[in-house]
């Protein structure tokens, strides 16, 4: 079923260094074990604008590589997950969360059989257009912007992908194949969908999105979760004592101290959260293989039209969602990290009330002789920023006397 409607013409312009001229380098294809039911590059649903076929790589190859090279993807490494950034060396960041999501829908995807490139491009893209300041920052964007359409950032990640990334000189945004994007938009508004066409399509008529697509929103909360509760202990917000209350952290602390009874402090930690991780990527691996074996899709459309497939099975998602419950009690509400929060609002809500007021305060390229347009540029100037951007660019605008 190769996909024509896509293909680029022979009288196409121009074409991609290194695309094209050596497709036969492709002979040994990465896909030739791929199930029925995973996305096969060779049939993609296409690219926005058409491009001849990359040399020696595959399409989602070439998707992951565009996002390696992007200015999003750097920006992620100065972005909170739940931190700001400066906190510390050793907590994450949204580069390193976002590594550590793309290796645990590798591992998950090569055991079913999918596309482990394709997993890896979601992943590595999913949280391209994050706030500054984590879900505090969209928080207040999203406020900000109620009178504008609002902020929400699948929807700003679909946007620096699509419009935002200035790389190419054929096109604004990376240009990826439909599947990567739409394993990007996890989450969408009716109203959002409805403007977005074939790629809103499944958010209107409740289907579902491609195998690895599902592979890489459950491996973002199998990440976090246990990231979590890692920078959590390494900051002392919570402790190991609290964490008796959660059975999933309690079972697997009490394998590794039975296993090492003489190790303790990090390294403990360490050997039962690699153990949490390893029993959820297990569970995920079996119970979606039971899903497979159910439904027995036969291709990617097939996995569109059928219930989610990708899951824990039924004990082990109660038992994650207890853990995800309390790092909500006890870190995400914690009020060292509330102060971080708050302070992130009033930074974010600051820059967009200055700039909303005389936008000649900000670069040109974000200024739009169009009213109405210009709470958008705002939110993307604002959303592009990391949290120590932010910071900064918050003293030169409010702080008298600031050297900026
Ligand atoms: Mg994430």
């Amino acid at each position: 079923m190769s996909d024509s409607r896509n293909a680029v013409s022979a009288d196409q312009p121009g074409g991609v260094p290194g695309s094209g001229a050596g497709a036969s380098l492709l002979a040994a294809s990465p896909e030739t074990g791929l199930a029925p039911y995973a996305a096969h590059a060779s049939r993609t649903r296409g690219r926005r604008y058409p491009e001849l076929p990359p040399a020696a790589r595959s399409e989602f190859q070439r998707d992951r590589d565009r996002i390696v090279h992007s200015t999003a993807f750097r920006r992620l490494e100065y972005k909170t997950q739940v931190f700001v950034n400066h906190e510390g060396d050793l907590f994450r960041t949204r580069l390193t969360h976002s590594l550590e999501v793309a290796q645990i829908a590798r591992s998950v995807a090569r055991n079913l059989r999918v596309n482990e490139d394709l997993v890896e491009a979601i992943s590595l893209a999913h949280d391209l257009g994050h706030t500054p300041f984590g879900h505090a920052g969209q928080d207040a964007l999203n406020d900000c912007m109620r009178e504008h359409g609002g902020f929400e950032h699948n929807l700003q990640s679909l946007a620096v992908v699509d419009e935002l990334e200035e790389h190419y000189g054929a096109f604004d945004g990376l240009n990826l194949c439909f599947e990567t994007r739409e394993g990007i938009l996890k989450h969408c508004s009716r109203e959002n969908a409805r403007r977005l066409g074939d790629l809103g399509e499944r958010f209107l008529l409740g289907r579902q999105p491609s195998i690895e697509a599902q592979i890489a929103n459950i491996a973002d909360e199998i990440a976090y979760n246990n990231h979590d509760v890692d920078d959590g202990l390494r900051s002392g917000l919570i402790s190991i004592e609290q964490l008796a209350e959660v059975e999933l952290w309690q079972t697997h602390y009490e394998t590794a101290r039975a296993e090492f009874p003489r190790i303790e402090g990090r390294r403990l930690v360490h050997e039962t959260v690699r153990r949490i991780i390893n029993t959820l990527i297990v569970d995920l691996i079996e119970e979606t293989s039971r899903n497979l074996a159910k439904h027995a899709p036969q291709s990617i459309d097939e996995v569109r039209g059928a219930p989610p497939l990708v899951a824990h099975s039924t004990p082990v998602a109660v038992q994650a969602a207890t853990l995800k419950r309390f790092l909500y009690r006890n870190l995400y509400r914690h009020y060292r990290v509330m102060r971080m929060a708050n302070k992130a609002q009033r930074v974010v809500t600051g820059l967009f009330a200055a700039f909303t007021e005389d936008s000649r305060l900000l670069p040109p390229a974000y200024q739009s002789p169009d009213p109405s347009a210009q709470p958008r540029l705002i939110a993307h100037y604002i959303a592009g920023m990391t949290d120590r951007y932010a910071l900064k660019e918050y003293r030169r605008l409010f702080v008298v006397d600031d050297d900026a």
